[in-house]
């Protein structure tokens, strides 16, 4: 297909090639897809007499008067002239030869921002050519685009060019089904690179304009058509159908559980009963908010999985949080008589050796772990359903080894995850088009509010002398201390000097540590003197940060709260608030506060609520991010906004289905042309 082939490519290439390669420009229609960022306006000249402080403008001269000078400075001066007044070019930094080619011309055409200095009309460095006189105007805007050092502008313009003409943009669409107002792929983009002098510049910038629109389309179309794909391949995949029997392990797990299900869990377990009981794999994420009762839900279903023949595999992102898992798992379960196996990267020997055999040989209904359970050693004798926790935590290429893993088997196993960070709906409708989503939209009874406070770094002493309050009641304390990127070590330095200073500050009070460098075997021995209610306050690094539970704890203190993405505060938060308790979440910044920082906590302090949070993370930090897409590198929307453009998004949701069922080959060419290599992605 014309649209995949690759620009050919001389054996050696040049820097500005490798770096064209870096940028992903390897296709002609990756070249006519490079949008400018800006644009720069040489098709008019302004007459000299004309230029208005501050305004930038292209004008056409003879030179008059060339010279280096000693002002306070040395500098290059150059005077033009044309009918209605003189401008003096000025220099600060130049090259000979730049010295050399104005002196010997003539002619300039000069673009840059006029100003009226001491010596009259005047333009610092400003963008120059040699002409002769009469030589055109340019008829279209010159593009600017996004570009890197190695890569110099007119290089990278005229390979755009190049690449816009030899692309095939032959419309792929059959007529009549893109919105009317839109132009044909072809014209958008010529539009876009080289617009009319009219263009106006505003709706470009602001990707207003319809030639914008139409790309935008244009990529949602193909999004939307890759995870209905992904969605009708599911479809015809076999998935062993498992039902509760009366009486069977599901309704004994109920019978011991301390507690009654909500109505929310109620509801959700229904959902997912119902998608295991068809023979097609459940592919459904189970969201709720932090403490809102996710983990029963999982062990209900595994009950059902279970109770029907098969085995349950149970995934969590970090060791501490499979172990939570593990050990609320084996309360429940072991007691009505099932094996549970227990893999991590930390098992090892022959320990891990058992629990592998345990999980080929089937007597092991139930394995927990973290990635490790996917690693290609674990086998299992008859996998029926895949749980993951807080399944944004694995990277989009986790998923796609999972996924790939569990498809190597006879029966595709259901797939359940499970995500305390709520997808907003645009969200939804988009990279989750194929996904079946089920809410727990309500907290189990007697949890009371947590109140959030914001203090900065001078206040810290007045935050101790609250734990020492608190602490003297009764209560737990949760003090963390935030990741330092560039490196653990310093990381760690924090916490364990916090510790040592809790430690004198709290005389009498056992304060605890943990970190991500400890063994698991320490680790697990410190969240056990914690659990039991033996240590009143543990500092800790984020290694707290998802899944652990402890319902005295009623008191969270975040230190440097403005190192912390917003999600990742609220689930720290999620901490405290869990058992009768009235919580607090204390957080303390150093300022200043960049504008992003101010609008996290300000959000932290206003709302306790996780859908509320995640729509307000979506403002503050855009859809990109928000998917975990950093990670993984793949830039998923290029031009669309999921915000901003949901009416277009509207209108290629309402397409893609009929394009599939009426036309699959242009459905095909359009996934292709837009997605490429992408469209795997998508599918994780
Ligand atoms: P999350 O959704 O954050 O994973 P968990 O599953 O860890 O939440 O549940 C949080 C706490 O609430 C646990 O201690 C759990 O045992 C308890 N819990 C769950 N459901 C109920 C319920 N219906 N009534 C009372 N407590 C519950
Ligand atoms: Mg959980």
């Amino acid at each position: 297909m014309s649209e995949a082939a690759a620009t050919p490519q001389p054996a050696t290439k040049s820097a500005p090639q490798k770096a064209m390669e870096k940028l992903g420009l390897l296709r002609d229609i990756d070249l006519a897809l490079h949008l400018p960022m800006r644009y720069e306006d040489e098709t008019q000249l302004t007459p000299i007499g004309a230029l208005r402080e501050g305004e930038a403008a292209q004008v056409e001269g003879v030179v008059v008067d060339c010279q280096v000078e000693l002002r306070s400075r040395r500098q290059l001066l150059v005077r033009v002239k044309d009918d209605t007044g003189s401008l003096l070019l000025r220099f600060l930094h130049f090259y000979p030869s730049q010295q050399k080619q104005m002196s010997a011309a003539s002619r300039l055409r000069v673009r840059g921002e006029a100003r009226v200095g001491f010596f009259g009309r005047e333009m610092v460095h400003p963008v120059v050519k040699v002409v002769e006189e009469g030589t055109p105007l340019a008829q279209s805007l010159t593009p600017v685009y996004p570009s890197s050092a190695q890569l110099p502008q007119a290089y990278l313009r005229k390979a755009v060019a190049s690449g816009l003409a030899r692309a095939d943009l032959r419309e792929i669409l059959p007529a009549g089904v893109v919105p009317k107002e839109l132009p044909s792929l072809k014209e958008a983009l010529n539009y876009l690179h080289h617009p009319p002098p009219s263009a106006s510049q505003e709706a470009l910038h602001e990707h207003h304009h319809p030639a914008w629109h139409r790309l935008k389309f244009e990529e949602l179309l193909a999004q939307q058509l890759s995870q209905l794909q992904a969605q009708r391949e599911r479809a015809l995949l076999v998935a062993p159908a498992l039902r509760a029997r009366p009486g069977g392990l599901h309704e004994k797990l109920l019978a011991v559980l301390p507690f009654q299900l909500t109505a929310a869990q109620q509801r959700v377990s229904e959902e997912i009963a119902q998608d295991l009981a068809r023979p097609q794999p459940t592919h459904r994420l189970l969201q709720g908010d932090v403490g809102s009762g996710k983990t029963v839900v999982a062990a209900l279903a595994a009950a059902v999985a279970i109770d029907a023949g098969w085995q349950c595999a149970l995934m969590a992102p970090t060791e501490i949080l499979a172990e939570q898992h593990f050990r609320k798992l084996i309360g429940w379960l072991e007691p009505l008589g099932l094996k549970v196996a227990w893999i991590t990267g930390s098992v090892k020997g022959k320990a891990r050796q058992k629990m592998l055999d345990a999980a080929a040989s089937g007597e092991a209904q139930l394995i927990v772990g973290t990635h490790a359970v996917i690693e290609d050693k674990v086998r299992f004798a008859k996998l029926g359903l895949a749980i993951i926790d807080e399944q944004h935590r694995f990277g989009v290429a986790q998923r796609l080894a999972l996924r790939n893993k569990l498809k190597a088997m006879d029966l595709e196993p259901h797939l359940l995850m499970m995500s305390a960070t709520p997808i907003p709906r645009t969200l939804a409708m988009t990279y989750f088009a194929d996904l079946d989503v089920s809410t727990i939209d309500e907290l189990p009874p007697g949890r009371s509010p947590i109140v959030t406070k914001v203090f900065t770094e001078s206040k810290r002493h007045d935050v101790v002398d609250k734990i020492r309050m608190a602490v003297a009641d009764g209560a737990q304390v949760y003090w963390v201390c935030p990741l330092v990127e560039e490196s653990e070590a310093v990381d760690l330095r924090n916490a364990t000097e916090t510790h040592a200073e809790l430690s004198e500050q709290l005389p009498g009070t056992s304060v605890g540590l943990l970190h991500g460098r400890m063994s698991p075997s320490d680790k697990a021995a410190v969240m056990a003197e914690f659990s039991s209610g033996r240590m009143s306050v543990l500092v800790a690094t984020t290694v707290i940060e998802v899944g652990v539970d402890v319902p005295n704890a009623s008191l969270m203190v975040i230190e440097h709260a403005e190192r912390f993405g917003l999600a990742q505060l609220h689930q720290l938060r999620g901490r405290v608030g869990r058992g009768a308790k009235a919580s607090v979440c204390v957080l303390i910044y150093s300022p200043p506060l960049s504008d992003t920082g101010k609008s996290r906590l300000k959000a932290m302090a206003e709302t306790t609520d996780g859908f509320e949070i995640a729509r307000r993370d979506l403002d503050i930090r855009g859809p990109g991010e928000f998917m975990g897409s950093r990670q993984s590198g793949a830039e998923l929307l290029r031009f669309a906004d999921l915000q901003e453009d949901a009416p277009l998004l509207v209108a290629a949701r309402a397409l893609a289905p009929r394009l599939l069922d009426q036309h699959p080959e242009a459905a095909r060419r359009q996934v292709a042309r837009w997605l490429g290599t992408k469209a795997e992605f998508l599918k994780a």
